[in-house]
């Protein structure tokens, strides 16, 4: 924080001109018209792993919606989620949904100011806590996302980085009180002129620093690292209709898609055919038996960590009751009530290929 002996200023000659630029060319973004935590912090647990274009569609939605930590603590999770529906990586909805119950039960609703109470809340990492810190709190603390870190292996001609050298640089450029202005500058360049293919050195304030530059290797850093090959996965779902209601199950709260609602199924294990997959599903997850009939949809999706095709089927209940015996919930619904429920976007493609 301030204090009289050590006034903001901007720091070393790096600071220096990437305040500069900032100052003229900052990105004209909603949440950078506030001070709010609660703001901030939204926007910065949507932007951890999703690009400021895809944020812009939901943030204010989201706010709307939820305008407060007491507002969001209140609402039931299936709301949040549905909000969230179609940002992807789902777990931050979760966490965002936890973290401010906490906080209404251990600040008294106040976002907290204080770090270790700031990173001890659900979802909250390390880059996230530093850019609340800096942005909403005036905190001295290096926010690095990847953007960041690609500025900061060009500058000092880094191949290959660990965590804690690039947080001693990111700490060593940092111009005290000025590091709220200074993430955001850093992660400014990285997505408009350090970009990763072609960056736009002619245009960079830290050309005159940057030693990829001076020595013509701009592409080089960071070296770009093997991609590993995803493992892929089949996997069923059944659209099981019984009286003009379509039976949708809940996944457990925690894990991949957790909270969202979706077509019951699974994968397919090895030797199944695809309908033998989906009876025994099913039977396995809501006790019933079933009739597989005619296909809706084949969809392709790929998630961070795996691959998945999911064959969508067209089912017919025989017998039983369904209960969610390895579901959270379980619920007959009309198509009509289909968009009040939160779906993976997997699960959305088989919503729009039976309309
Ligand atoms: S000079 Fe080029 S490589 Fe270096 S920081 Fe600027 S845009 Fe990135």
């Amino acid at each position: 924080m301030n204090d009289p002996i050590h006034q903001p200023d901007a720091g070393n000659p790096v600071a220096r001109d990437l305040l500069a630029w900032f100052a003229q060319a900052r990105r004209d973004l909603p949440w950078r018209h506030t001070r709010d935590p609660y703001r901030i912090w939204v926007a910065e647990i949507m932007l951890a792993q999703t690009q400021v274009a895809r944020v812009l569609g939901y943030y204010e939605r989201f706010l709307e919606r939820f305008p407060s930590v007491a507002a969001l603590a209140a609402a039931p999770l299936g709301e949040v989620l549905k909000a969230w529906e179609g940002l992807g990586y789902y777990a931050r909805a979760r966490h965002l949904h936890r973290a401010a119950q906490e906080i209404m039960a251990r600040h008294g609703g106040r976002f907290p100011e204080d770090p270790a109470a700031v990173r001890a809340l659900p979802g909250v990492g390390a880059y996230s806590a530093a850019a609340i810190l800096s942005i909403a709190f005036g905190r001295d603390e290096a926010a690095l996302d990847g953007n960041v870190r690609r500025v900061l292996a060009r500058l000092f001609c880094l191949p290959a980085p660990g965590e804690a050298a690039l947080r001693a640089l990111a700490a060593g450029l940092l111009p005290h009180g000025r590091a709220g202005d200074f993430n955001q500058a850093m992660m400014d360049l990285g997505a408009t002129v350090c970009t990763p293919r072609r960056p736009g050195c002619d245009a960079c304030p830290l050309a005159a620093h940057c030693r990829a530059h001076a020595e013509g290797r701009e592409a080089g850093f960071p070296a770009p690292r093997p991609r590993r090959a995803l493992p892929h996965y089949d996997v069923c779902a059944a659209v099981i209709e019984h009286e003009g209601r379509l039976l949708i199950a809940q996944r457990p709260a925690e894990g991949l898609l957790g909270g969202l609602w979706e077509f019951p199924g699974g994968k397919v294990e090895p030797g199944e055919t695809l309908e033998d997959c989906l009876r025994r599903e099913i039977r396995e997850e809501l006790a019933v038996e079933i009739a597989v009939g005619a296909p809706v949809a084949t969809v392709e999706h790929a998630y961070t960590h795996l691959r998945i095709t999911l064959h969508a089927f067209r089912c017919r209940l025989l017998s039983g009751e369904p209960q969610a015996v390895a579901a959270a919930s379980r619920r007959w619904v009309r198509p009509g009530e289909l968009e009040r429920y939160a779906f993976s976007a997997a699960d959305r493609q088989v919503i729009a290929a039976l309309r």
